[in-house]
């Protein structure tokens, strides 16, 4: 009997060992990985480069702490600022904890204003975490039910319209910020029309909200720029980041700009393992690799590669809803429950995920090759096909309509 606490739906298998975009499960099988981990693994499994980077990390120092100055953090936090426009960033260890750290800048904020219960936007079909006041921020009944009472101080909206966001610019004095993502990860890779960021920045400046993006999945290089919100002329307030910093060694971290920046002072926040030498190495090397190896624009080139090549393959499929994304985070949308092709895919020696029940999706590492896409749609493309024939066949009336 397995004495880890029964949180997940675990697929049957475990892996031993990883190379690039490969892994090996225990029992000697290969694998392709088209998941990266949920957008973790940007540069692959066992990088030589990270893997020398945290050899030789790991024989001078894991860990200080924040008691203390730590270089490697104040050169992390340097580089992420000359990255993204920003100008200071509070490091911790997830993406919930960056929420976390941007809900307590916003709420502060709004104390300053002398908004005694600040409020905050947030979308339907939001994911962005699962501790108490991250969960519930975010738009799913499912991550919730069970754990109320909810935090309060979120006003929730549709996501991708703009003038539910003026209406409760309208109606309610309590907010001080939006809080979204630009692509939408576990709510099914949805993406936002080109004018929705600059409309909400347009909404933020007049009303004096803070815009603070969770590009927890869409960021670091995974859409083909280091973040989402650089495909267009806007600038956030604040931003978070976790998943594919450390390519694996847990890092998060919650980014500011302009008075945002300088809110919190000594002892408005913290966290005991937040940027420690091991993991600001990790994010360090892995933003390194993705800058000097060209992996942003891999990933536009291979992103728009297996777009098509899935278009082309599943084209005229009543089943098949829409394929979308943006570089390296892919959702092919089916018109039914489809988490049965995880199993499926596993079996036939590639990993992908479905989220939202419906959406399958492709969040393959930023060195994804030409012939690694391809093997993804030879393999997948007539799964869904065979998977799809087989749902419409006991009903044929559905068929024709
Ligand atoms: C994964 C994710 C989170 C939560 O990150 P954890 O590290 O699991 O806490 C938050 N926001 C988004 C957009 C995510 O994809």
């Amino acid at each position: 009997m397995s004495h880890v606490m029964n949180t997940y739906a675990r697929l049957p298998v475990a892996f031993e060992r990883g190379e690039g975009a490969w892994l090996w499960d225990t029992g000697g099988k290969r694998y392709l990985d088209a998941l990266a981990g949920i957008a973790v693994c940007g540069v692959g499994h066992s990088h030589p480069r990270l893997t020398a980077v945290l050899r030789d990390q790991v024989g001078k120092l894991i860990h200080s702490s924040n008691l203390y100055g730590i270089t490697l953090q104040e050169d992390l936090a340097h580089r992420l600022a000359a990255i993204s426009g920003m100008d200071s960033v509070f490091f911790c260890n997830s993406g919930c904890e960056a929420n976390e750290a941007a809900i307590k800048l916003a709420r502060y904020y709004g104390h300053q204003k002398g908004i005694e219960a600040p409020a905050i936007v947030v979308m339907e079909k939001a994911f962005h975490g699962r501790t108490i006041a991250t969960l519930s921020a975010t738009g799913s009944r499912k991550v919730q039910a069970g754990f109320e009472p909810l935090v309060a101080g979120f006003v929730r909206v549709p996501f991708d319209d703009l003038d539910a966001v003026r209406r409760v610019a309208e109606s309610n004095r309590n907010v001080v910020a939006v809080l979204v993502e630009l692509i939408q990860g576990e709510g099914g890779i949805n993406v936002c029309r080109a004018d929705y960021l600059t409309g909400l920045r347009e909404i933020c400046d007049a009303h004096g909200w803070l815009l603070m993006l969770d590009e927890v999945q869409s960021g670091i290089g995974r859409t083909g720029a280091w973040f989402a919100f650089q495909h267009s002329a806007v600038k956030p307030d604040v931003m978070t980041l976790a998943k594919g910093l450390g390519n694996g060694v847990p890092i998060g971290a919650c980014l500011a700009a302009g008075a945002a920046a300088k809110l919190f002072k000594p002892g408005s926040h913290g966290s005991t393992f937040g940027g420690n030498p091991l993991a600001c190495a990790a994010a360090l090397a892995t933003l390194a690799i993705i800058e000097e190896d060209g992996l942003m624009t891999n990933a536009v080139e291979m992103g728009e590669f297996l777009r098509a090549a899935f278009r082309a393959r599943l084209a005229g499929n009543a089943g098949v809803r829409e394929i979308r994304g943006a570089g390296l985070m892919i959702g092919i949308e089916l018109a039914q429950p489809c988490n049965d092709l995880v199993q499926q895919a596993l079996d036939a020696g590639l990993l992908v995920n479905v989220t939202a029940d419906t959406v399958i999706r492709l969040l393959p590492p930023l060195i994804f090759t030409r012939e690694q896409s391809r093997l993804v749609v030879d393999t997948l493309a007539p799964l869904i096909l065979d998977f799809l024939s087989r749902q419409a066949a006991p009903q044929p009336a559905a068929q024709t309509a």
